[in-house]
């Protein structure tokens, strides 16, 4: 029998298998499994090492260890602290342990008596007994039964993601797994062999063995690499081949501009006939970080290159992202080019449009058409609520070229919007606009102005978006990061609090003290009608007990858009001291003096939307308190509010994110498809990653001599994509 390609085992239905008929078919389909293809890619969780297997009688104190055991008896109950407190004892046959949970109430249900786990802590000894403390707990559904299966002992057995609502164990699973691979035989490897060498990875055959019935413990970790390295491969064909098409198109501007440009630093002497770019820089009040000279260096060095610019510049609130895009605005508009600036919100494009006039005062472009040759830099706004005459205006001056830099809402994406000569594409805020909208501007660069040519795209964001993630996600951009923040700026400080009424205190003293302060209210599932209404409530209850005297604002998704306009206006010229809102403040509301933001039902939240949320407060000069309220209902919850407490840096808070997640959601962003990245782990697997890319990039020349690995990549993306990239 010639080896076998991996997908061609999806056209083998598990009723193919022995001991399945259609009821099993059918509990196995409910978790997604109908062929052989899925049983085989449906990995272990955790693998139980039965060749060393540690009893509870010999578990030692002191020591970290695994064991295995089934629950006798479970009580939950509260501390004298008002903690709660879940008391659980496992047993096997040689003895018995306890083990306690605080502050995981969720535990009682989890581990009702009779449940079989695994257990991995430190032993401690308590009163004379052995007893683990919040120990990591992995649930198996469905106990082996060892009496009437003797193969089990003395071996690695898989742990497989088991179902009890479809009645599926792990053994079950695990079964069908073996009975596959041993009727498949062997695999075809779709990896060239020089590339399979060259990394010291397994072959697909041994890779499939070593992941579901590893000999000994310490053959999963290669045959996890290869199959991850698997995943990312065909994961980085196709960016490599959606890059190879852009560029194939591509026509973009080269924006003169040196190196040397942007070292300029403020009070420099410069002569009238510098750089716009040199005289803006020369002209700032401050100097550029070390971080924003860095990315302006690598921005610039895109510019003045002839493809277009795709780049992604990151960095937490507050790190001077607006600064950076105002230099480069500023190269694309010494050549005679326009700029677009798209923001989220109305007050956003509002605060973008006023700090490129207060940056651009004094400076000028050069204009053929007018008296002398030179004028002021004319920035203007246009959003949803323009009138119809001014909206006129607008329009013409950017088709005309009269005026340079555009700031706007989605209304920029309106048909009738053109330009002259568009240079740059600025997005702020990039989660709030799909790559469809960046398409859309792109278009007009090329269509709709007299250049003809691909504008510039600078995409904003202060989501921190780990490297590695930001390789799978954003595949089509290149990336630049400030990772410093200006002098003088002190880290928020974050707390987790029971105690509703000292939170309120905090509020209190920091209004008394000239401060103002924020209120999240709580997530609410159901509409945002719902949700609105639970903040009005909130809003009510606040106002009439805890913070009875504060002048309140509301501010929440449902009203109207020139209220919440208002309610934003108010909150920043002081007129109110508590802000309280929903998630809508997430983005854009920018206010120095407030330096408080209570979160209610904290666990509510992503730990990157909790990380953004706090970066709004502690923007000057006065140290910013972030207080979250509300206790963890579970595992997950606990360990992110955990995570916001401990640490200030976004990146960190990113990787932990992504760890929880995990990265097949990611891939479910980026694009439909089968979810692909089962086994990579983005942070531990970066050099794989890395490795991917370039293999990637290198077969995407020759992809006639990977003729199993196009066929893989075609399978997991599915026709109309493959058809797209392959087309060439
Ligand atoms: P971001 O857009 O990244 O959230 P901003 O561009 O709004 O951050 O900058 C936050 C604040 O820091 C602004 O008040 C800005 O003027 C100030 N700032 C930016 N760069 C510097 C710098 N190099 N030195 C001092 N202050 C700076
Ligand atoms: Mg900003």
């Amino acid at each position: 029998m010639s080896p076998r390609r991996l997908v061609e085992l999806n056209d083998i239905g598990v009723d193919q298998l022995r001991h399945v008929g259609p009821k099993r078919r059918a509990a196995l389909a409910s978790i997604g499994i109908d062929t052989v293809f899925d049983l085989l890619t449906t990995y272990p969780r955790r693998y139980l090492d039965r060749t060393r297997r540690v009893d509870v009688a010999d578990l030692a104190v002191g020591e970290e260890a695994a064991v295995w055991a089934q629950v006798v008896r479970v009580r939950s109950r509260r501390t004298r602290q008002g903690r709660s407190l879940v008391e659980v004892t496992v047993a096997d046959e040689g003895g018995s342990l306890d083990v306690v949970f605080f502050n995981q109430p969720w535990r009682e249900r989890q581990l009702a008596v009779g449940t079989w786990a695994m257990l991995y802590a430190k032993v401690a000894d308590y009163r004379g007994r052995r007893q683990m403390t919040n120990p990591v707990v992995d649930v198996a559904v469905g106990a082996p039964d060892e009496g009437r299966d003797p193969t089990r002992v003395g071996r690695v057995v898989a742990l497989y993601p088991a179902s009890a609502r479809a009645g599926v164990t792990s053994w079950e699973l695990g079964g069908l797994v073996e009975e596959s691979l041993r009727r498949a035989g062997e695999f075809l490897d779709p990896l060239p062999l020089e590339v399979r060498e060259g990394l010291g990875l397994l072959d697909r055959t041994a890779s499939l063995w070593g992941i579901h019935l590893p000999g000994d413990v310490a053959d999963v970790e290669p045959a996890r690499r290869r199959l991850a390295f698997d995943e990312f491969v065909r994961l980085q064909l196709v960016l490599a081949l959606g890059r190879r098409h852009a560029r194939a198109q591509a026509r973009g501007v080269a924006h003169a501009v040196e190196p040397a440009d942007v070292a300029v630093g403020p009070g420099e002497l410069v002569d009238e006939g510098s750089s716009l770019l040199r005289r803006f820089l020369a002209g700032h009040p401050f100097a550029l970080t070390r971080a924003q000279r860095r990315v302006l260096g690598e921005i610039a060095a895109d510019m003045s290159a002839d493809l277009p610019m795709h780049r992604l510049l990151q960095g937490d609130v507050g790190s001077g992202k607006t600064l950076v895009a105002t230099a480069a605005i500023a190269v694309a508009l010494a050549g005679g080019r326009q700029a677009v600036v798209m923001a989220p919100t109305e007050v956003l494009a509002e605060q973008h449009v006023n700090s490129l006039r207060r940056d651009f005062t004094r400076l000028d472009v050069v204009d053929e058409r007018v008296l002398g040759g030179r004028r002021a830099i004319q920035v203007e706004v246009l959003t949803g609520r323009t009138r119809a005459p001014e909206r006129r205006r607008i329009l013409a001056g950017l088709a005309d070229g009269s005026i340079d830099v555009v700031v706007g809402t989605h209304a920029l994406l309106s048909d009738d919007v053109a330009f002259a000569a568009l240079g740059i594409i600025v997005i702020d805020e990039q989660h709030r606009f799909g790559v469809e909208q960046r398409a859309v501007l792109r278009e007009k660069g090329r269509e709709h102005s007299r250049e003809g040519r691909d504008p510039d795209v600078l995409v904003m964001t202060a989501t921190p978006i780990p490297r590695t993630a930001a390789m799978v996600v954003f595949g089509d951009l290149d990336r630049s990061v400030l990772d410093e923040m200006p002098e003088g700026r002190e880290p928020i400080a974050t707390s987790w609090l029971d105690d509703e009424d000292e939170c309120w205190r905090v509020v209190r003293d920091e209004v008394a003290a000239g401060h103002q302060a924020y209120v999240v209210c709580p997530l609410v599932e159901g509409s945002d009608a719902v949700e609105a209404a639970s903040a009005v409530a909130e809003f009510e209850r606040l106002a009439a007990g805890p913070l009875e005297g504060l002048r309140l604002g509301l501010l929440h998704g449902q009203m109207p858009g020139a209220d919440k306009d208002e309610a934003t206006r108010r909150f920043r010229d002081g007129d109110v001291d508590v802000l309280v809102a929903t998630v809508v403040i997430e983005v854009g509301v920018d206010v120095a003096n407030a330096t408080v933001m209570v979160i209610e039902d904290a666990w509510r939240f992503g730990l990157a939307q909790l990380h953004q949320l706090r970066g709004r407060v502690g923007r000057g000069a006065a140290r910013g308190r972030c207080l979250l309220l509300g206790s963890a209902p579970s595992e997950d919850a606990q360990a992110r509010l955990e995570a916001l407490v401990a640490t200030t840096d976004g990146f960190e808070i990113a990787e932990i994110d992504l760890d929880q997640r995990g990265e097949g959601t990611l891939y479910g962003a980026r694009q439909r498809g089968r979810s692909d990245l089962r086994l990579a782990r983005l942070r531990a697997d970066e050099d794989l990653l890395v490795a991917a890319r370039d293999v990637a990039t290198r077969l995407s020349e020759r992809l006639e001599d990977v003729p199993e690995l196009v066929e893989e990549v075609r399978f997991f993306v599915g026709d109309d994509e493959a058809d797209f990239l392959f087309k060439s």
